[in-house]
């Protein structure tokens, strides 16, 4: 089972969660929403097999943590993930979307730069921003749309400009989600919890619960649930492959 967005370090005992990944062999990206929080999750992660760390800042802490943006800018040459970055313009944090377009696109620049990235993507309420600086400063990192909430035409200029996308059991839980989550391109979907800040009842979904995306995608492209799962896998080895280029610096851009 693939969980490519979840806040491993935020969960109130994270090393029992890794446990239990580790046990069940699940792929898990686990994203921070602070550069500050790398060093404690790489800690906290050690030598688990198929956990990888993202380097973060969050749309959502900007207005109080744009300068930790320098920090982002030292340590991204050394991350092999980049997440979870991207834009919020929610009502609570459309004050500060001037602001976090200045650090989305400082970190898209400084990224690409670097030759690119695997990036896990916020874009609730900015979409068509997200989109516009994606395509101008993205350069030829790879982003992953997480929990993608636009309209159906901003999917399709995803779609066209290469995005690929990771859904989980929240987004799926809604018929406006599942109708996204149908015309996302098969072989560019991941899955994905958003934990521990998604739930069911009270308590928090954990990277195993992505079996709930996983039979939903199977209904979705009409095959089974291992058959789906097979599918996401598979669409995990590819995107790898992808990251492993851009880290050397082989999609490098000339601009
Ligand atoms: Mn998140």
């Amino acid at each position: 089972m693939i969980d490519f967005h979840c806040h491993l370090d935020l969960y109130p005992d994270p090393h029992s969660v890794l446990r239990e990944i580790v046990r069940r062999g699940c792929s898990v990206l686990a994203v921070t929403t602070t550069p500050l929080a790398i060093d404690g999750t790489k800690r906290l992660i050690g030598s688990a097999p198929h956990v990888r760390v993202g380097l973060g800042l969050h749309p959502e802490l900007v207005a109080t943590r744009a300068r930790e943006v320098e920090r982002f800018c030292e340590l991204v040459e050394s991350a092999d993930f980049v997440g979870e970055i991207g834009l919020d313009g929610s009502p609570p944090h459309k004050a500060s979307l001037a602001l976090q377009r200045d650090v989305f696109r400082t970190i898209l620049q400084r990224t690409a730069l670097l030759g690119g990235r695997v990036m896990s993507v916020h874009s609730r309420g900015a979409a068509r921003e997200v989109l516009e600086d994606l395509g101008r400063f993205g350069g030829a990192s790879t982003a992953v749309l997480h929990w993608f909430s636009g309209s159906l035409r901003e999917l399709e200029c995803a779609n066209e400009s290469g995005c690929w996308f990771s859904v989980g059991p929240s987004m799926l839980k809604t018929e406006k989600g599942r109708n996204l989550a149908g015309h996302m391109p098969a072989d560019r979907v991941l899955t994905e919890t958003d934990g521990p800040f998604t739930r069911v009842g009270n308590s928090p979904l954990f990277p195993w619960d992505v079996a709930d995306a996983e039979a939903t995608l199977g209904r979705l492209w009409s095959v089974d649930e291992s058959e789906a799962r097979a599918r996401v896998r598979e669409n995990l080895r590819s995107l790898m492959k992808r990251g492993a280029l851009e880290r050397r610096g082989n999609g490098r851009s000339s601009a």
